[in-house]
């Protein structure tokens, strides 16, 4: 194969809680050399793509509005897919809301076309009750992407998966669509910012069941790191396979160099 890009998750794959992993810009500086592309992508949606390019520059990463790919973008390609908008009932942030309006997609409480549930760290019992009135009413559910947790050092958060669980619970309903990890549209995303194929491209990230399975399932190249959410115990049990499972990244600049594993 001809590798051209590589594709990093965020969290627990390059940063954990805000700090760079050990060896990260080592690798970074080495792809950059070989004439490799890199991205980064995430799930995350309570923050806009703007944020992340911030966050990645703030930390010493060379980093252009191309090189990141968040589930915001690809919830805007999976609206505009199914035609739904630009009303839209956001279980989101003010930061995922301003985005989605930026793109021609406003808040809108009481007559949307959809329920779309993000990364809700402003969750009120009053916005809930709202959303579960709109989906009993017959309204289309939505998500930006399916992670029930967030880790952080302090512990998991409730992420969108979580909402659509309990939603679930309550209403029976699931969500027609999920932009995000392991889906197609946020494919869609990378294909927009780069001229390539999936069977082009090495993921790399740290969760089986979205990072690994959206590999798999896009004939991408992959590699699971465990330096985030997956225990080697873990990799044992999965029905879900990587082509190379790694402690860190760091692994990647001399000992797997993608060289050395046949992908260049
Ligand atoms: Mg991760």
């Amino acid at each position: 194969m001809l590798l051209k890009l590589v594709l990093f998750d965020l969290d627990g794959t390059i940063y954990l809680s805000g700090k760079l992993l050990p060896g990260v810009q080592e690798l970074l500086q080495k792809i950059s050399r070989s004439g490799l592309n890199c991205a980064f992508m995430t799930n995350n949606s309570s923050v806009n793509p703007d944020d992340y390019l911030k966050k990645l520059n703030n930390l010493g990463l060379n980093a252009e509005p191309k090189n990141i790919i968040t589930s915001c973008e690809a919830t805007c390609l999976m609206l505009s897919d199914l035609n739904l908008g630009p009303k839209i009932f956001v279980l989101g942030t003010g930061r995922f809301k301003k985005y989605l309006a930026e793109k021609g997609y406003h808040h809108e409480e009481k007559t949307p076309s959809a329920v779309l549930v993000g990364f809700d760290l402003e969750l009120t019992y009053q916005s809930f009750t709202q959303a579960t009135r709109l989906i009993n009413s017959g309204v289309p559910l939505v998500a930006s992407h399916p992670d029930a947790v967030c880790p952080t050092v302090d512990g998991p958060l409730p992420d969108a998966g979580m909402l659509l669980a309990a939603i679930k619970a309550g209403t029976g309903v699931t969500p027609q669509a999920i932009a995000g990890k392991p889906n197609r549209w946020i494919i869609e995303v990378v294909k927009k910012h780069f001229n390539v194929k999936a069977g082009e491209i090495v993921m790399v990230g740290d969760r089986l069941q979205t990072d690994m399975r959206m590999a798999r399932r896009f004939k991408m190249k992959s590699v699971l790191v465990l330096s985030g959410v997956t225990k080697s115990s873990d990799v044992k049990k999965s029905r879900v396979k990587s082509d190379l499972v790694v402690d860190s990244v760091s692994e990647l600049t001399n000992k797997y160099w993608f060289g050395k594993l046949g992908w260049l």
